[in-house]
């Protein structure tokens, strides 16, 4: 069961050294998607350069139009897997399909399940049946009890190495890709014991908020930021828009760490 009701103690998923969910605070930080070894790789050494140990990339894009770049599939969790074990990061990326979770554990550390597919119950059930952490983000539009009950559904299979991920909810609010609703970090904290991360790139799909909304997360208790970051944001395959690039990264780094709990 996720409900701290029933397991007050927090639990923490440990992925290549760092504790999520002890009280410190970390970073995911990657591409959109994996568009290239090389691509992969340039990121990789900013991540490393900025004391980030854990590299998120797209293999499979769920993409509102078929007719947008569908991501590297296969290959791409080939080429995370090679620039995790050359850079030392681990790895995280997302998983659409319940047929593809037993070959994703060879190639990454932690399995992301989208918005797109919190209720994909099957999909849950299979990532429910392996022994990997898990990154569950909320659902377009998925209530803080639904979301919960998604993570019940992993847990309810055996596996409670999950991290639940804020990454907005669609109101009529347009300013914004997404709302981020930045009160269901100390919800979600104390109705389970869970930890919790606040994707800044999805919730904002705006640049220029993503300090301001990380500092939020860090300063109402998230255990860590996702963004994403692309070495030309202006080529980028998805989501062009919102990725920073290298000099961003690095400001963002700058104006974030002073604020990261460490233990
Ligand atoms: C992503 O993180 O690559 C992604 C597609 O995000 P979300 O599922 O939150 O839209
Ligand atoms: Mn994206």
């Amino acid at each position: 069961l996720v409900s701290r009701k029933k397991k007050p103690e927090d639990t923490i998923v440990e992925v290549n050294g760092v504790r999520i969910g002890d009280g410190s605070q970390s970073f995911i930080i990657g591409p959109c998607a994996v568009e290239s070894y090389e691509q992969t790789a340039a990121v990789a050494e900013q991540a490393v350069k900025q004391g980030v140990k854990i590299l998120r990339g797209g293999a499979f894009k769920p993409r509102t139009s078929p007719y947008d770049f569908q991501g590297l599939g296969l290959e791409g969790l080939k080429i995370l897997r090679k620039v995790g074990d050359e850079y030392g990061l681990a790895i995280i990326s997302e998983i659409v399909n319940p047929a593809d979770i037993e070959t994703a554990l060879d190639y990454v550390d932690i399995i992301q399940i989208g918005a797109r597919n919190m209720q994909n119950f099957e999909l849950l059930k299979a990532a429910g049946a392996v022994r990997k952490p898990v990154l569950l983000k909320r659902g377009l539009a998925a209530t803080i009890d639904e979301f919960i009950n998604a993570a019940e559904y992993i847990i309810s299979q055996g596996n409670d190495q999950i991290i639940l991920c804020e990454r907005g909810i669609r109101t009529y609010e347009r300013a914004t890709r997404n709302t981020l609703d930045i009160s269901a970090v100390p919800i979600l904290k104390q109705e389970t014991h869970l930890p919790v991360f606040v994707d800044v790139t999805h919730s904002t799909g705006r640049r220029d908020l993503l300090v301001p909304t990380a500092k939020a997360a860090l300063a109402i208790g998230a255990d860590g930021v996702m963004a994403e970051v692309h070495p030309d944001p202006a080529v980028a395959l998805s989501d062009s828009a919102q990725q920073m690039d290298f000099d961003q990264f690095d400001q963002f780094i700058k104006e974030l760490k002073p604020l990261v709990k460490v233990n």
